[in-house]
Order: C-alpha cells, then structure tokens, then sequence
C-alpha cells in the first residue's frame, strides 16, 4: 500500500465540494488514512509550495492557498501517488481528462481545487509537514 498526500484547496472548500471530492476519492478504492481542516498562513504556504518559489504564479498560488479553509488528506491505496494524480486530472483544467476532479470541478489553472504529491519523496515530505506519525492510521 503507498501514501500520498491530498489538499482540497480552498476554492473547492469555498463552493461546497468537500463532500463530492470525498465521494470520488472513497469510491475509487482509497482509504482516509489522515484528514483534518486547516487555514494556511503565507509562511505555512511558501514552505508548503517552496519547490515552486522561483515560479512567476508563486506569490499568487501562495495568497491563494490561503484565501480560505483547506482540507489537508493522507489516501492509501496500491500505487496512490499516480492514482491519485490521474483521479485529479491536469493541471490545467482545460487539459483535463474527461470524468476528472479538475475537468469537473476546477476554476482555472491555479484554483484547481486539489493538489497531489507528485513523487514518493515530496509525498513523503508534504505528509510529515502538515500530520504527525500518530495522527496517520493505515
Ligand atoms: P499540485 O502540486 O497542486 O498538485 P500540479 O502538480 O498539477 O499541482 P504544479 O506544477 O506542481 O502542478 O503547480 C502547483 C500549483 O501551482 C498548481 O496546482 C496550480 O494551483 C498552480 N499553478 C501551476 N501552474 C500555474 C500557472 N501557470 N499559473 C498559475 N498557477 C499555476
Ligand atoms: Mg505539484
């Protein structure tokens, strides 16, 4: 089983999505290992996002990030890191496959409702930086 690290971002939280993200993410075969709501502060969301702080959207996604509540997740499932990026679709959402979390319900590119981990060591990273060993239950 692997672990990847999950946020639905505060533009879906905003819109009521919370519930209809979960849906997918449960019925697609992943278990919650770890869950909880939080507000980002800038400096939690610079050193969240630290790899992308030479980026020109760095400022805007950071100020984003923090426009509101976010849920933070910790999914589990047999090679969660890619299953989870084709669940959420590109980037972009005009990109996005048909039948996507971001075809479906994004905004645009930067308020693109759900962030994955995109290798097992930034997952590794990003699950330490927001849950404690404890508070991660396989
Ligand atoms: P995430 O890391 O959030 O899962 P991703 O891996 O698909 O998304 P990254 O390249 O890591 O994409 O970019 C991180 C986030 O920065 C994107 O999810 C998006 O919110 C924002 N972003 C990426 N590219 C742009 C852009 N060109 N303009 C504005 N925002 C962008
Ligand atoms: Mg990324």
């Amino acid at each position: 089983m692997e672990k990847t690290f999950a946020i639905i971002k505060p533009d879906a939280v905003e819109r009521n999505l919370i519930g209809k993200i979960l849906e997918r993410i449960e019925s697609n075969g992943f278990k919650i290992a770890a869950m909880k709501k939080a507000q980002l502060t800038p400096a939690i969301a610079k050193g969240f996002y630290y790899v992308h702080k030479e980026r020109p959207f760095f400022g805007s996604l950071t100020e984003s990030m923090c426009s509101g509540p976010v849920v933070l997740l910790v999914l589990e499932k047999e090679n969660a890191i890619p299953a989870w990026r084709e669940l959420m679709g590109a980037t972009n959402p005009e990109d996005a496959a048909a039948g996507t979390i971001r075809k479906d319900f994004a905004v645009n590119i930067e308020k693109n409702s759900t962030h994955g981990s995109d290798s097992a060591e930034n997952a590794a990273f990003e699950m330490s930086y927001f849950f404690s060993e404890t508070e991660i239950l396989s």
